[in-house]
């Protein structure tokens, strides 16, 4: 495989370099830093996406026809690199980006992508996720929110939906519900986009021990949601889910690891302990060197991974390893900076970026659950790209399928 980029790759990089040094929020570059207020940062935080949009960086892997530009795989993950390399601020609409605007470009009708995808790009709608549930979390379709028709063109949900990431602030759910359950658990399912502003629906938080409000219970009491916004056909959601699952797991955070990881050993280069700097001890050093080569083969296996994507035009199972990997990567790493810091590391901040890494150590082990836990992935990387037998416990509605 050749790793070198080629000209118009990295003209993409110096374009988004640039721009970035133009267009990044007020004081980002020297100290990037969100507000507190809840409130408030959603509001920068929707800003922030607006403006990306507007220039044209927003989605950029979506196809031009809908607003994006058409990005190759290798182009987005040097985008990811760049917006890692600036610590940039996360985009609030991340799902609605990376995950529903796929989906719908697939598998939505053109109705649906003309009404969604504008304001997915610019934040001016939020998208939550409504898949898990108490008793439905890797096994997705033992799922048990209900929809039926009313026989005036709308179906009728009710249900509850947990851990469920930004709803308190989104405008619309991707929701899976049961609209048949006379056959298999994974069939009978159907996926509805679901506005939240009704009465019909509320949300409570979760609380983390991180601070944030990231996510919530979400209550469906007669909720309602028109035919024309059913994804997919009826029954058949299950597809749909899947679809979704793949560009979920497709999604590597490798770069914003490299970041931290290079945060980091600014740090030991400059923080000392007894007059010396942390990087000449040993312990320290080898545990970087460690770091740093686990980093690289992180890299090298996300653009493996890309390459392969190239060729065949689908997210294939060895994302699964981006995300395991990152997801070890990241605690471990976190894990090691929280025990260099010693007891200070118990007085954090819930800080964005300075080395302030307590709080992101914390919020690692929830990175591990989210789009399908550790175990399932290694279920996938083991059945469908090892090809070992499947897991006997495992039925076929499975996350991994
Ligand atoms: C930060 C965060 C954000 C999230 N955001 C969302 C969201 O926006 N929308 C949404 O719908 N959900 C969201 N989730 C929920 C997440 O998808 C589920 O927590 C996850 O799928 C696991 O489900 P569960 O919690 O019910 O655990 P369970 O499925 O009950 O699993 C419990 C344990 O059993 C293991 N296990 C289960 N089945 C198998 C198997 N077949 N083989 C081996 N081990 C197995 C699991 O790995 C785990 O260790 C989020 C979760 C987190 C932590």
């Amino acid at each position: 495989m050749d790793f070198s980029y080629t000209d118009e790759q990295d003209a993409f990089r110096r374009e988004l370099r640039a721009w970035l040094e133009e267009n990044a929020p007020d004081g980002w570059l020297e100290d990037p830093e969100l507000p507190d207020d809840d409130a408030e940062r959603v509001e920068f935080l929707r800003d922030w996406q607006r403006t990306l949009a507007d220039d044209g960086w927003a989605g950029v892997h979506w196809p031009e026809e809908y607003g994006g530009r058409g990005a190759s795989l290798i182009e987005q993950a040097i985008y990811r690199e760049e917006m890692a390399r600036i610590n940039a601020p996360p985009q609030i609409n991340l799902i609605g980006i990376n995950l529903i605007a796929p989906t719908l470009i697939e598998v939505g009708t053109e109705e649906q992508k003309r009404r969604f995808l504008p304001s997915i790009r610019s934040a001016e709608e939020i998208w939550c996720q409504g898949y898990s549930e108490p008793e439905a979390g890797s096994d997705v379709a033992s799922l048990s929110t209900s929809a039926e028709p009313n026989g005036d063109g709308e179906w009728i949900i009710n249900g509850q939906k947990i851990w469920t990431s930004y709803a308190h602030v989104a405008d619309w759910c991707f929701l899976v519900a049961r609209t048949d359950d006379s056959g298999k658990k994974h069939e009978g399912l159907t996926v509805f986009l679901v506005e939240m502003d009704q009465d019909e629906i509320s949300t409570e938080p979760i609380h983390q021990p991180h601070d944030d409000r990231t996510f919530n219970q979400v209550y469906f009491d007669d909720a309602v949601a028109s035919e024309d916004l059913v994804v997919g056909e009826i029954d058949q959601g299950w597809d749909v889910v899947m679809t979704l699952s793949a560009f979920e797991h497709g999604s590597t955070s490798i770069y914003t690891i490299e970041q931290r990881y290079l945060d980091l050993l600014e740090y030991c280069r400059t923080e000392t302990r007894n007059g010396t700097p942390l990087i000449e001890r040993d312990r320290v050093r080898q545990q970087l060197a460690d770091f740093d080569a686990r980093i690289q083969a992180a890299k090298a296996t996300h653009l493996r991974n890309v390459s392969e994507q190239m060729e065949t035009g689908t997210p294939g199972p060895e994302g699964s390893m981006d995300l395991l990997v990152s997801d070890e990567l990241r605690n471990d790493l976190l894990n090691f900076a929280v025990n260099l810091q010693g007891p200070a590391a118990a007085l954090w901040e819930n800080g964005h970026n300075a080395f302030d890494e307590t709080s992101g150590y914390i919020r690692s082990y929830g990175a591990w659950i989210a789009a399908g836990t550790g175990d399932i992935q290694r279920n996938i990387i083991g059945e469908r790209v090892l090809g070992l037998p499947k897991d006997i416990k495992s039925e076929t509605s499975h996350r991994s399928e």
